[in-house]
C-alpha cells in the first residue's frame, strides 16, 4: 500500500516502551472508592442520576449525557454514593469539579446485561444509540463521545474509509500495542460492527514499524477473518503520526481542510481501544466502565499496562505497579509530549486516561530558561499541522488572539514537536494553550453578549411596533372622526330643522 509523508514531526524520538509492553495485561482491584468528575468527555458535563446513600451496582448509569456533545457515566463496582462535590480532577490547571464518589462494598454486584448475538440484525440508528448510551468517547485521548462520529445517516455523510488508530507515536506508551497482541480478535468484531455501521468500503488498521510483534498479531487475526474488507498497514515511526490528520494523510495522501473534520473527506478515524469498548458494548452489552493504560516511567517499581475501573485513583495504580522507587519525581497522565503533570495521585483514573508516567528527575521535562527568538524557523519545519508557530507565538504572547486565530490556532494538536527544536526553549505550547482558552473565553462572552445584543434589539424592535401600532390607530380613529358631522353642525341642523317645521305649522294656521 502506497503511503504519504506529513510535514514536520519527529522520526528520531528516544523509544520507551520497552520498559512497559513485555508484562501482560493485569487486571487492576477494585479500589476501596470510585471517582467520577461529571466532564470527562469534550462537551457539557453529565448530569447526576443518584444522590448521597443511593446504592448503585457495577455498570449502572449514574450521570446522564446531556445535550448531544455528552456522554453518560456508568459506576465501575457496587457500592453506596458518598457524595457529590467538587474533587480534583485530572487536567493542566488543577482545579476541582463537580464528581460522584462511590464507596465500594467489595461485592462487584453488576447488572443484567443483554448481549447480542448478531449485530447486524441491528439498525445503524439503534447501533448509534447503543454506543452512545455505553458512554464511549474517544480513548485515544480525545475524549470525544463516539456516537456522533458514527451518526453519518442522519448527515448524510458517505463514509469511504475506516480507520483504526494503533499508531501510539508518544514514546513511553504502549497499552493499545498489549491491546492488540492480546485481544485482536475483538477489536477486528469491532471493525466489522464499524464496517457495518458506516458502509465504508475497506478499514486499514495502521500500526507504527517499530512494534513488528504486534503487526504479526494482528495479521494472523486477519488470516481467520473472512471480512477482505479490513487491512492491517505499518507505517513508519514518526512523531506524531497518531494524530488524526497526520495519520490520515500517511495512509491516503488527503489533508482534512482546517476547520473540517475527517468526515467531510469520506474518512472516520477511530483508536483502536475505542473499537475494543464498542465490541464491549454491542456484542456483551456492557457500558464502558474499564480501559487499560500504561503505567510507566522510572518512578514505578514495576511498569506495565492495567485494565482499571474508570474512577479509580492513580494511587492504587501505583501500588499495583509495586510502589513508587526512590527515582518519582514528578506524575504525568499522558506521554512526556503532550501529557500533563497531576498534583497528586488521588486524582482518579478518566475515560481519557491512556498512561500515567511516573516520571524520574531526567525523564520529567524541566523548563529551561527562555530566550528571545531568534526567528530561525525550526519550528516551522517541525510542525506536522503546517503552522507558523513562530508567528503563533508573537500574537498569543501580544494578546493578539484574533490574529493568531487566523492563523489556525486551533489546528494547533498542541503535539510539541515546535518546543521540542526550539533552540531558544521558548515553551511555545504552553502559550498556544493560553491563547486557546482565552479565545474560548472571548468567544463565549461574545456569544452571550450576542444573545444579550439580540434580545434587546428584539425589544427594542416590539416596543417600536406598539408604539406604531398606537399611532395607527390614533390616526385611523381622527379620521374616522373627521368623516363625521360635528356636534355644532349637528345641533345647528337639528334647530333649522325645528324652525322650518314651526314655520310649516304657523303658514297652515
Ligand atoms: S524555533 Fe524558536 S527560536 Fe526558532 S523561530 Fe521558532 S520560536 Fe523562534
Ligand atoms: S504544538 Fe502546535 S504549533 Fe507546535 S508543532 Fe505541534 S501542532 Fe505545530
Amino acid at each position: 500500500m502506497k503511503l504519504w509523508r506529513f510535514n514536520g514531526g519527529l522520526p528520531s524520538l528516544a523509544e520507551h516502551k520497552n520498559e512497559s509492553v513485555n508484562l501482560p495485561i493485569e487486571c487492576s482491584n477494585v479500589p476501596s472508592k470510585l471517582v467520577y468528575p461529571l466532564r470527562q468527555h469534550i462537551g457539557n458535563a453529565a448530569t447526576p442520576l443518584v444522590t448521597v446513600g443511593d446504592k448503585v451496582l457495577r455498570g449502572q448509569k449514574i450521570a446522564d449525557a446531556q445535550g448531544l456533545i455528552s456522554a453518560p457515566i456508568h459506576a465501575g463496582s457496587s457500592g453506596v454514593v458518598t457524595s457529590l462535590e467538587d474533587h480534583l480532577i485530572p487536567h493542566p490547571s488543577g482545579f476541582s469539579a463537580p464528581s460522584i464518589t462511590i464507596e465500594t462494598d467489595g461485592l462487584d454486584t453488576e447488572i443484567t446485561h443483554t448481549p447480542c448475538d448478531d449485530f447486524r440484525r441491528l439498525s445503524v440508528a439503534k447501533l448509534v444509540a447503543l454506543i452512545r448510551e455505553a458512554g464511549i468517547v474517544g480513548l485515544g485521548g480525545a475524549a470525544f463521545p463516539t456516537a456522533i462520529k458514527l451518526d453519518n445517516q442522519s448527515k448524510a455523510r458517505h463514509i469511504e474509509t475506516l480507520i483504526l488508530n494503533g499508531a501510539e507515536c508518544e514514546p513511553y506508551i504502549s497499552c493499545d500495542d498489549r491491546l492488540l497482541k492480546e485481544r485482536a480478535e475483538r477489536v477486528l468484531q469491532g471493525v466489522e460492527i464499524l464496517l457495518h455501521m458506516l458502509g465504508a468500503k475497506q478499514a486499514i488498521i495502521a500500526i507504527e514499524d517499530n512494534v513488528p510483534d504486534t503487526f504479526k498479531s494482528i495479521q494472523s487475526a486477519l488470516a481467520n477473518n473472512a471480512n477482505r474488507a479490513i487491512t492491517a498497514v505499518q507505517i513508519p515511526t514518526i512523531y506524531p503520526t497518531g494524530g488524526e490528520k497526520q495519520l490520515i494523510k500517511t495512509l491516503t495522501g488527503k489533508e482534512v481542510p482546517s476547520g473540517n473534520i475527517p468526515a467531510d473527506i469520506g474518512i472516520v478515524s477511530i483508536n483502536v481501544g475505542t473499537v475494543h469498548a464498542i465490541q464491549q458494548a454491542v456484542i456483551d452489552g456492557k457500558p464502558l466502565t474499564s480501559r487499560i493504560i500504561t503505567v510507566t516511567g522510572e518512578g514505578v517499581n514495576t511498569p506495565h499496562n492495567l485494565e482499571v475501573r474508570i474512577g479509580t485513583p492513580i494511587s492504587t495504580l501505583i501500588e499495583v505497579c509495586s510502589g513508587y522507587t526512590h527515582a518519582a519525581e514528578r506524575l504525568i497522565m499522558g506521554g512526556p509530549m503532550m501529557g500533563f503533570a497531576l498534583l497528586n495521585d488521588e486524582i482518579p483514573v478518566v475515560k481519557a486516561t491512556n498512561c500515567i508516567l511516573v516520571a524520574s528527575k531526567h525523564e520529567a521535562v524541566t523548563e529551561k530558561l527562555a530566550m528571545p527568538c531568534i526567528r530561525c524557523g525550526l519550528c516551522a519545519s517541525a510542525c506536522p499541522a503546517n503552522l507558523l508557530p513562530q508567528q503563533l507565538y508573537w500574537f498569543s504572547r501580544s494578546e493578539q488572539f484574533e490574529k493568531a486565530e487566523n492563523l489556525n490556532l486551533f489546528d494547533c494538536i498542541e503535539c510539541g514537536c515546535c518546543d521540542v527544536v526550539c533552540p531558544s526553549h521558548i515553551p511555545l505550547v504552553q502559550h498556544f494553550r493560553y491563547a486557546k482558552s482565552a479565545l474560548k473565553v472571548q468567544n463565549h462572552e461574545k456569544h452571550l453578549s450576542d444573545i444579550a445584543r439580540e434580545r434587546f434589539e428584539a425589544r427594542e424592535a416590539r416596543i417600536a411596533k406598539d408604539k406604531a401600532e398606537r399611532a395607527e390607530r390614533s390616526r385611523k380613529k381622527k379620521a374616522a372622526l373627521k368623516g363625521k358631522p360635528a356636534k355644532e353642525e349637528i345641533d345647528a341642523a337639528i334647530s333649522r330643522s325645528k324652525a322650518k317645521k314651526q314655520t310649516n305649522t304657523e303658514s297652515k294656521s
